[in-house]
Order: C-alpha cells, then structure tokens, then sequence
C-alpha cells in the first residue's frame, strides 16, 4: 500500500489574533462547523481508497479545538471510513489553550489521535495580550498537564518569538517555561508582520517597530542553546523534539514525500503534481454539496484533480530538484547525496555545482561526501534565504 500524511483543514477561530494571515475567520457558530463538516466528509468519501495507507493525520487550521467534541470524531471517523490507517500513524489535532477541556481531550484520544500541538506562543500574560490571543499563560499550563492526565505522551508547545515589545530576556523565560513542563515537541517561530493583519497596520503607521534581525537572531540562538541542553534535538530550522518525537507529518513536506490536503484551501502534493484546494467557503460548501448530490463532475480520485481543486501544476523535473533542495535544506541534516541522486538520476553536485561551491566557500553550506549530506551550516540556518536564492 502507499503510505500517504493528510492534512485536514478547520477554517475557524474563536478570534482572530492581531498577527495571524492564515485561512482562518473568528465569531463562528455551531451551525457553521456542522455545514463544514458535513462538507469535509463529502471530500474524505471522495478520496476514499484502501490502496492508500495513512501514516500520517494532521487536523490543523485554524483552532481544530473549537470545534464541538462530536463534531472531530465524526471527521475521525470520516478518515478511518476512507482510507486504511497504519497501526503506528501519528495523528495530530491543533489546539489552542482556552478551546480544551477534560471531554474533549478524552475523545480525541479514544478516536484514536495521538499527538496534541498547543499553540502556547508565548507565558507571557502581556505578550499574549498583545498579540491578540484568547488565553492566559496559566491556561495552557493547565490544558498541558490536562492533556497528560488524559493519555497524551506527545504534545508539541508552539511558541513565537521576535514579537514587538518582547525582550531576549521574556522570550527565553517563556521557552524555559514551555521545556519545563516536559513537551516533546517544540516549535519556535520568529513572528512576521504579515500584510493585512492588524500588526502591518501598526507597523505600517509606525506605531509598532519590528523586532530587528540582530535581536531576533539572538533569541533563535537562545532557544537552541536551551533546547540543546535538555536533551531536545534540533531537526529543523524552527522545530526540535525529543528523540524520536519528531513530527512526522511536517517531515513529510520538509522531504517531499507525498500527502493529500482537504479542506478549505489545503494543498498537497501526490504523484509530483500540487494542487490547491478553493479557499471560498461559500463555493467550497457548494462544491461539497454538489458532488454528494450527484451534481459535480467528477474526474477519477486518484488523478486527485477533485472538484474543489482551483489550481494545479505538474512539476517539471527542474521543480522537483529545486523543491527537493529547499524543502530538504530545512532539515538540520539537510539531504542526503545519495537519495537525491537515487530520486533524480544524477548527483547533486552535477546540477547545482556553481551554488554548492559558493555557499562552501562563504560557509553557508557544507558538503560531506562520507556523511552523505548536504547541509546548512550554522551560518547558513541564519541565512538561508541568501542560500535558497541559488537553488530555485
Ligand atoms: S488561533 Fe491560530 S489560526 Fe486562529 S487566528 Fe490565532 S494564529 Fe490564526
């Protein structure tokens, strides 16, 4: 069977936060989530084919969480009525502290999902504040000792840094926090303004200065050296577990290997194309609705070109290569010489040999022929936009 990760996406916030672009919208009600889901199942039966074997759940978004309990398990029960799922899959729910409680937590684990990712951000009351985040550091203190009592032996705490107004000193006392608590998983962002958001308005008006680089480089090189010294391995730029809970879901993206996305504006990748789901909910309601009655034309589900599809490309092999090297690059021990070459039919130093021998020089990258590996350097995980450019 082919092993596949698939990526569920929940549209819905309790509120916005002041930084936040994702496809997502606050002030939702019951009925709204019940249309999605509804419409959600119609995409899971659409796919549904026991050729494939899940190794990997996500259930992101969004705040999966807000969701009422009934409402997950019966998109849990929409996966495992479509697709095979292997006996050790990692499946993972979004939550964010404010949006759990003991019920919740019970069934997500009787419907058999394993892994929590709380979006803690920060333990700062001020910051959270600020940031426009429903909850209390306390909070997520408690849904974190909540969720262990509940069964939860991987939880990932979601933390961002280089917020405006957070010193070096504030960040590392969340981060000191969040590993005290003894999360597997942790994940440190440094926060971008984003157009659109509330903070671009702030800081395009001047009333809000950006944290600047050498600062935040600081708290990036604070949270490694920290991680580092309680045990938690560094496996990409922005992500370090504990051995062996490192997420396998997002190592699908970061190693191009394949998964399917649905859900309002989910992509994914299958068969060297990617695609893009709809991101109105309106028509992706509509779509759903249409295809479970009858309405919708409906192309083979394992072309994966699905009705809510709205953009697709089939990768060239020059796109495959590139995507290869900066999704790869990510990862702490970047990508291995000979799978490149197993996947691509020749070596690596072949096709980017004037890049290679660049970034070597300026130190940016390391090339090991006896390790196998082509990585960032220290240097070049703080400057890997510089690097990208001459892979892409
Ligand atoms: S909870 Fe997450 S997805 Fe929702 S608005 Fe905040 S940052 Fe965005």
């Amino acid at each position: 069977m082919k092993p596949l990760g698939l990526y569920i996406h929940i549209p819905f916030c309790k509120r916005k936060c002041n930084y936040c672009d994702f496809l997502s919208w606050g002030n939702t009600k019951k009925e709204d989530h019940t249309a999605y889901v509804e419409a959600l199942l119609a995409e899971l039966q659409y796919y549904a084919d026991q050729d494939m074997l899940l190794d990997s759940v996500y259930i992101g978004g969004g705040t999966p969480s807000l969701l009422e309990r009934d409402l997950i398990l019966r998109i849990m029960e929409g996966v495992t009525g479509s697709f095979a799922l292997s006996e050790d899959a990692e499946i993972t729910i979004e939550a964010n502290p404010g949006l759990l409680d003991l019920d919740k937590l019970m069934a997500y684990r009787r419907a058999g999902i394993n892994r929590l990712s709380l979006g803690a951000q920060s333990l700062n009351d001020e910051i959270l504040h600020f940031m426009g985040r429903i909850h209390k550091s306390n909070t997520f203190i408690d849904n974190f000792y909540l969720a262990r009592d509940c069964g939860f032996e991987n939880i990932s705490a979601d933390l961002i840094f280089a917020v405006p107004g957070q010193t070096v000193e504030l960040w590392i006392d969340s981060l000191e926090k969040a590993i005290s608590l003894g999360a597997e998983h942790i994940s440190f962002y440094s926060l971008q303004i984003e157009e659109g958001t509330p903070f671009y308005g702030l800081w395009e008006k001047g009333a809000m200065k950006a944290v600047d680089d050498e600062t935040d480089r600081r708290m990036y090189h604070e949270a490694l050296k920290r991680l580092k010294n309680k045990g938690y391995v560094h496996y990409e730029i922005s992500n370090a577990a504990m051995p062996g809970f490192e997420s396998r879901h997002n190592l699908k993206y970061w190693s191009m290997e394949e998964y399917l996305g649905v859900g309002l504006g989910s992509h994914y990748y299958i068969n060297g194309t990617r695609f893009s789901n709809e991101t109105n909910l309106e028509k992706y309601l509509r779509i759903s609705k249409g295809v479970k009655e009858g309405r919708e034309v409906c192309n083979d589900p394992l072309s994966y070109l699905a009705p809510w599809v709205v953009w697709h490309h089939k990768n060239t092999e020059v796109d495959e290569i590139s995507e290869f090297l900066f999704t790869g690059l990510r990862k702490i021990e970047g990508i291995s010489l000979s799978a490149f070459e197993e996947r691509f039919g020749k070596p690596v130093t072949a096709v980017y040999e004037n890049a290679i021998g660049k970034h070597s020089r300026t130190g940016l990258l390391e090339l090991n022929m006896k390790e196998d590996r082509l990585r960032l350097t220290a240097k070049g995980l703080d400057l890997f936009n510089q690097v990208l450019v001459d892979f892409v």
